[in-house]
């Protein structure tokens, strides 16, 4: 992406553009196997292509149930515009830079979902055990006895859509 931002602020010619547009591409491609994982398509279905962006893009949102339609849309159309521009021989300057732009934009957004994904997925509870709801509180603390001092850590976690609630002794 920095080099079809590079490329941009030089760009005059209609082939420039071109060029740009194939580089945008490129980057949703790599951009795409990076957040993508086999492990998210279900057994017995044909995962998509190293190229099929769309098609890694919708099981890599399915890991975000959180994540809005609009944004889904947004990366569909700016990854269409990517092929439109390195097709069409009419493409402007403004057309591409918006796509640049907005891309960065984007791919900055999806970035940030899958590194909150991540940091959710290595907690001991990612959903709750009963009804499923992401929507669980965890404290962490320490026992302490008034003489003794410290006794053991524990998790206490507490679902906010059911009665769910677990406690873990940490030792
Ligand atoms: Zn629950």
């Amino acid at each position: 992406m920095r080099l079809a931002q590079q490329q941009l602020t030089r760009a005059t010619t209609v082939e420039e553009y071109q060029q740009i547009g194939i580089l945008i591409r490129d980057s949703w491609i790599e951009f795409t196997r990076k957040l993508f994982s086999p492990s998210l398509v279900p057994a017995g279905t044909t995962p998509p292509g190293p190229a099929d962006v769309n098609g890694m893009l919708s099981y890599t949102f399915t890991q975000w149930p959180n994540c809005s339609q609009k944004l889904k849309k947004q990366c569909e159309i700016l990854f269409s515009l990517t092929n439109e521009i390195q097709h069409r021989t009419s493409i402007d300057e403004i057309s591409t830079e918006w796509c640049v732009v907005n891309t960065a934009l984007v791919m900055a957004l999806l970035l940030e979902l899958d590194s909150q994904a991540n940091q959710l997925a290595s907690r001991r509870y990612y959903r709750c055990p009963i009804c499923g709801s992401l929507r669980l509180s965890v404290i962490k603390d320490t026992e302490v006895d008034p003489i003794d001092g410290p006794i053991y850590d524990y998790e206490q976690w507490e679902c906010q859509d059911c009665d769910w609630e677990h406690f873990v002794n940490l030792g």
